[in-house]
């Protein structure tokens, strides 16, 4: 079957707890970058953290 991507955590960068989201483990070649809500003007997406609340941004280095 094609369900054998290996999967990372994507965790939040303000409590380094919440997971945010999860990304095939081969996006590390690529990366994830995320900004607390002090940068949010270099993401391109959002995210709520589940732990702690703060929304969170994300860019994706293409
Ligand atoms: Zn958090």
């Amino acid at each position: 079957m094609e369900h054998r991507h290996k999967l990372r955590n994507i965790l939040c960068p303000v409590c380094i707890r919440g997971k945010l989201l999860h990304v095939v483990a081969k996006m590390d070649l690529i990366g994830v970058n995320t900004y607390p809500p002090s940068q949010s003007l270099r993401a391109e997406l959002f995210v709520k953290c589940p732990k702690c609340k703060n929304q969170i941004g994300i860019s994706i280095k293409h």
